[in-house]
Order: structure tokens, then C-alpha cells, then sequence
């Protein structure tokens, strides 16, 4: 099961009421955008945020892989990407900028389906990786579930009506356990291979004991691909210490292997957090593009603080 954001506008109405989602093939100079094309990788069973003018407001389950179809939803003979799709609508929608605090930090670098300020992007279907997901439903849930109350179901007849109906919760809850079952196979595994390749222990300071040790993505689940994801040379060993260091960019590794130390760490401070800048990890060539990615998009360099200043 995949997630994905499908950015609606004035579509969403029609697109809702024929209980599909519909995207041309070709935009006014023949091309396919990729957030038109992307509609190709939707699957039966595939999830997908509904975002209509800054807010989440329903979403919908695929019930059948895309293919190429007329929108039976308009009088109109192109053919586009399109699927049946179960549409949930929300009670109360998500509104992205409110929650934009801890949305942000789960977006993708590439491909995002919001900007930095919080606006949608312009496109059609976004990827969004299980993290977000987790994030996104989380926050529905907490507007659009609510516990059994005895006293309210007592006095709003109207509300008992609308419990009935609600088909939300089963889907929240059973796409959840999903998205969380996907990540922490996809982590065992890639922590289980990647150990080894760091003789067990911590890459920096040595550490050996399992407890403290974290398989660290160079490239973050959010970032990579599925296969990415899972490949032992996107990551390096670490305590818990380095780990959050390396993941927060506090520290990152050339393509040699040798420790680069962000300037928001005071050099006076090295020897607290067990690091020195003479320090370097024996990478092997796999690592490479990795650790150079890594180094690019996550440390937290002068340039960085600058822009921060
Ligand atoms: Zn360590």
C-alpha cells in the first residue's frame, strides 16, 4: 500500500460525486507533468489525501489499479489516467498551514506537495511517504474521532446517526496500522543488514551494546525510494548520541569517509558529544552516493546558518 496527496481544486465536487480520480495525460504542449504521469503508479487498495484550497478534506482508498479512461464525470472524450476511488469525507478538514509545524519536517525534498510556506503546489498526485502519512491521519484523527460518550450519545439523536455512518474510523485506523507495519519491517530489516557492515558497533566511538545502536539512513525513509530504503549502504551505524547528530545534520561524511562538523556546534563543545574533526569511517564505495547526498541536502553547513542568521 502506497499513499499519495491528489491536489483537487474545483474538480474535487465532480470527481467525488462519480467516486473517481481523473487527471489529463498530456498538459497544452503535449507533455505529461509528473505529478499527471504518477497517476500510472496508483494500485487497488492505495491511499490517497484529498487537498482542496489549504485543507485535507477527505480521503479515499483506490478500488482498482489506473488506467486510461474517459472522466465519466464530464461530457468529454479525452482520455486520462483515472480509477474508482472510495471517497471518506471529513467532518472536519485539515487545514496544512495550522498544522505546518510538524508537517514540514516529513516532506520530501523532491516532489513535495507543499511548499515551504505551507501553500499546495501546483500539480495533480503527489507521493507522500508513510511518515507524512502517519502524521496526516494522526491529525485527522484527533478533529474527526471521538471516544463513545454515554452522556452525548444519550442527548444527540443526531449524532448517534452520524456514528452510524462513519465509515472513517475503520479506514483511519486499519491504514495506519499499515503505514507502521511498512516502516518497521523496512527498518529491522535495514538495521539487520547494515550492522554487520559496521562490525556492530557505533562507527564514531565504538559502542557495542545493541541497546544504544541505530541503524542511521544517510538518505531518509522520506527521501528514498522503496529500494533506497532498504539498501544497507544508505546509513551507517551509530549510538544514539551520533545518531541524532547525523540525522539532524549536526555532523556529516565526504565521499572519503571524513567527519565534517556543522559551525553550530562550538568546537570547545567536540569533546561533550565525543566527536573531533580528524574523525573518519571506513566507507566503502556503496556508500558513496549515500554519504555525498546526505552532505548536500542534510548537513547543516555556513551557508545554512547564514541563510538562518
Ligand atoms: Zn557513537
Amino acid at each position: 500500500m502506497n499513499f499519495f496527496i491528489v491536489m483537487q481544486g474545483k474538480t474535487y465536487e465532480e470527481a467525488k460525486l462519480a467516486n473517481i480520480v481523473w487527471c489529463s495525460i498530456y498538459d497544452n504542449s503535449g507533455q505529461t507533468p509528473h505529478s499527471w504521469e504518477r497517476m500510472n503508479e496508483v494500485r487497488k487498495g492505495d491511499v490517497l489525501f484529498h487537498y482542496v484550497k489549504g485543507d485535507i478534506i477527505a480521503i479515499s482508498v483506490a478500488q482498482e489499479d489506473a488506467y486510461e479512461g474517459e472522466n465519466p464525470a464530464i461530457s468529454s472524450e479525452e482520455i486520462g489516467h483515472m480509477f474508482q476511488s472510495a471517497y471518506e469525507e471529513l467532518s472536519v478538514p485539515l487545514n496544512i498551514k495550522n498544522h505546518f509545524e510538524s508537517i514540514q519536517p516529513l516532506l520530501p525534498i523532491k516532489y513535495s506537495a507543499f511548499q515551504q510556506n505551507g501553500d499546495g503546489n501546483q500539480g495533480y498526485l503527489y507521493p507522500c511517504n508513510e511518515m507524512l502519512a502517519l502524521k496526516l491521519l494522526e491529525l485527522i484523527g484527533d478533529d474527526n474521532i471521538y471516544e463513545e460518550n454515554e452522556e452525548q450519545l444519550e442527548f444527540a439523536i443526531g449524532m448517534i446517526a452520524q456514528k452510524e455512518r462513519n465509515t472513517l474510523a475503520p479506514v483511519l485506523i486499519e491504514t495506519e496500522a499499515e503505514a507502521k507495519v511498512k516502516i518497521r519491517k523496512g527498518q529491522q530489516k535495514f538495521k539487520k543488514q547494515l550492522a554487520p557492515l559496521w562490525n556492530n558497533q557505533c562507527a564514531l566511538c565504538g559502542i557495542e551494546l545493541p541497546a544504544l545502536l541505530r541503524a542511521s539512513h544517510a538518505k531518509p525513509w522520506k527521501d528514498a525510494t522503496d529500494e533506497e530504503r532498504l539498501d544497507p549502504y544508505n546509513g551507517i551505524l551509530l549510538c544514539s548520541n551520533h545518531d541524532v547528530l547525523y540525522d539532524q545534520g549536526y555532523i556529516t561524511f565526504d565521499g572519503t569517509g571524513k567527519i565534517h562538523i556543522s559551525s553550530e556546534i562550538e568546537s570547545i563543545d567536540y569533546v561533550k558529544f565525543s566527536i573531533h574533526d580528524k574523525m573518519r569511517v571506513s566507507r566503502v564505495e556503496e556508500n558513496k552516493k549515500y554519504f555525498k547526498w546526505h552532505k548536500r541536502n542534510i548537513f547543516k553547513d555556513n551557508k545554512n546558518k547564514r541563510e538562518q542568521d
